[in-house]
């Protein structure tokens, strides 16, 4: 409950809402009250005038009521407060259940904002171990259980006990004797409750947790959908699709059978104890019926709320189980946070350089005493066999993660003593596999920032997309589908390119994709390398040989370890490795270490 309720306050602007919430409760709760007080009136009538004397709390009320407002003189005034209570518990009701609505939508809105700020300040080691599923299932599934959890909290939590205790007033006011049963019907109507809610919540955990299981199977056999075609895997996805639907399924209906079961045990039990309370109403304590009805009437005003607690409860538990799952994300603390004492990196002057630099991104070293210095304006390639640890050299010098042993230095200062922002800002990277988003051209190069339209284009033409792109219907303005996909692999990778040139920042990092460009694209891509040569200090993690001819350096890695750096001539003279591989380049025109 803890963790819902410090949800709620944590929403900014909700302080005023909740006094508002709370405000229209109390009158709903009134208004509810009057609803029954209507009802002492209807069944008293006329007599209740004369009947005052009796001392009894609702005669008494009634008496004095019909003094200021003769609802008891006439039928037809009679009518106006029925509906006079009846317009005023709608409102009221109204005013209630949509402030409480409103509630629940903004914390909604600020869970999904939170949830989506945080995990962008998390490292990429947390995205290794939480899937897109995983996490797209907690930010809308969860977010939203939770906001409808709140809103039955708002009725459970603040109604209900008010309900309770007015209307346990007012029944102590009517009949002493008759609340007593009331009261020993009470704890035996909280058991259950509180019994199914136990199992509910554990079972909502379970079918989060499987919602998550459902969503990544979903996404990952959508976003294969080629393969699976090709393979004429059909059936198999259709399996694995069918085993986390079923198992779903079978949770929900575990669920449910809990979930419909709690009203109708609470309405059992309170049906009971009304029984008795008539009985012994009429026939023990001679009560008079409209007394009798009167009562019945609280009663039934004291146990609905509880039964809808019961069916509400359930609610609760399922948000609670949201919650619990949420927070493990938000309360991810993020281990490459800037030092207190960070310094801004304001430019790049010297060289950037590995000391022998150890990582791995689990129990296995991929980088064992890696020794690199790339000096400012150079070109180096980085080639190696596949699973080298190439790529990896990449993602360390933009800190995406930071080394186990030795250090990663620019210009001499650490980069771990950086702030990570400002470094970035001296990298302009190229990822290996393209990121487009659904939006223009234009934007997909400028990245959302305010560039002028001269330079995305002069950044455009460097990056050889400038052509393909103006040959497009709507040229810059065309809107990419999801992640570029209407466009061939070297068109999306010269746009990312681009994206990286328009930085207009000092180092360039290239982790290239060559396996998926065709050679014309490969040719646009070697072309803008070369002009870039000098204007730039370019790492580029070559996984073809084909781009690299023109480096100033190049070096051999192997199994997370130099094994070689020169330039092609003597790479080819005096390192075997490197040998073969252009061998096995030019003989068979195959990739290497793809
Ligand atoms: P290369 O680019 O030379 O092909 P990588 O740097 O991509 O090699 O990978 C080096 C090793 O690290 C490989 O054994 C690979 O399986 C492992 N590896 C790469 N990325 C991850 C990751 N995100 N999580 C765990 N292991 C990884």
């Amino acid at each position: 409950m803890k963790l819902i309720y410090s949800t709620v306050v944590r929403t900014p602007k909700i302080k005023p809402l909740i006094c508002f919430t709370i405000i229209s409760m109390v009158l709903v709760t009134i208004a509810s009250q009057l609803e029954i007080f209507a009802l002492g009136v209807i069944t008293k009538g006329d007599s209740v005038v004369h009947t005052a004397k009796s001392g009894n709390f609702i005669d008494t009320v009634i008496s004095q009521l019909s003094e200021v407002m003769p609802v008891t003189k006439s039928l037809f005034n009679l009518a106006i407060f029925l509906v006079f209570v009846a317009l005023f518990k709608a409102t009221t009701l109204f005013l209630f259940r949509f402030n409480t609505k409103k509630i629940a939508i903004l914390v909604s809105k600020d869970l999904r904002l939170r949830f989506f700020e945080h995990i962008q300040t998390l490292p990429m080691s947390f995205y290794q171990k939480h899937n897109i599923g995983s996490l797209s299932s907690r930010v809308v599934n969860d977010s939203y259980v939770i906001a409808e959890s709140i809103n039955s909290c708002l009725v459970n939590y603040l109604q209900t006990p008010f309900t309770v205790l007015t209307t346990l007033t007012l029944c102590f006011l009517t009949s002493w004797q008759l609340s007593l049963i009331m009261f020993i019907g009470f704890p035996l109507i909280v058991f259950p409750i509180f019994f199914i809610a136990r199992r509910i919540k554990k079972i909502s955990r379970e079918i989060l947790n499987n919602q998550e299981h459902f969503l990544s199977v979903l996404i990952d056999f959508i976003s294969g959908i080629q393969t699976v075609k090709v393979f004429s895997m059909e059936d198999f996805s259709l399996k694995k699709y069918v085993e986390q639907n079923d198992k779903l399924a079978d949770l929900e209906r575990r669920s449910a059978r809990y979930d419909v079961s709690s009203r109708p045990v609470v309405h059992m039990i309170g049906m009971s104890f009304l029984a008795t309370a008539l009985i012994y109403g009429l026939y023990i304590q001679k009560m008079e019926i409209s007394e009798v009805v009167f009562f019945c009437g609280l009663l039934y005003v004291f146990y609905e709320p509880i039964k809808k607690f019961a069916e509400e409860n359930n609610r609760i538990q399922r948000g609670l189980a949201a919650a619990e799952r949420l927070h493990e994300v938000l309360n991810q603390k993020n281990h490459q946070e800037d030092s207190k004492n960070a310094q801004t990196l304001t430019s790049f002057e010297k060289a950037i350089e590995f000391k022998d630099v150890w990582f791995k991104y689990e129990d296995q070293w991929v980088l064992k005493g890696l020794d690199l210095k790339v000096e400012k304006g150079q070109t180096v390639a980085i080639v190696g066999p596949t699973g080298a640890g190439k790529s990896t050299i990449a993602q360390l010098i933009p800190r995406l993660y930071d080394v186990n042993k030795g250090e990663i230095t620019i210009d001499d200062t650490p980069i771990t003593t950086l702030t990570q922002k400002s470094l970035r800002e001296h990298i302009a990277f190229v990822p290996q596999k393209s990121f487009l988003f659904i939006d223009t051209i234009s934007t997909n190069i400028s990245f959302g920032k305010t560039i002028l339209t001269e330079k995305i284009e002069a950044a455009s033409q460097r990056a050889h997309a400038d052509e393909f792109i103006r040959r497009l219907p709507k040229g810059y303005k065309t809107v990419l589908s999801e992640a570029g996909k209407d466009l061939s692999g070297g068109q999306q990778q010269r746009l990312t390119i681009a994206r990286a040139l328009v930085k207009e920042a000092p180092i360039l990092v290239m982790d290239e994709a060559t396996s998926s460009l065709d050679v014309v694209s490969e040719n646009h891509i070697k072309l803008a390398i070369q002009q870039l040569k000098g204007e730039m200090t370019q790492i580029i993690i070559a996984h073809r040989l084909s781009t690299i001819e023109g480096a100033d350096k190049i070096v051999v890695i192997d199994d997370g370890r130099k094994v070689a750096e020169g330039t092609k001539e003597e790479l080819l003279k005096s390192c075997l490795q490197f040998q073969m591989m252009w061998q096995t380049m030019h003989q068979a025109n195959e990739p290497v270490g793809v």
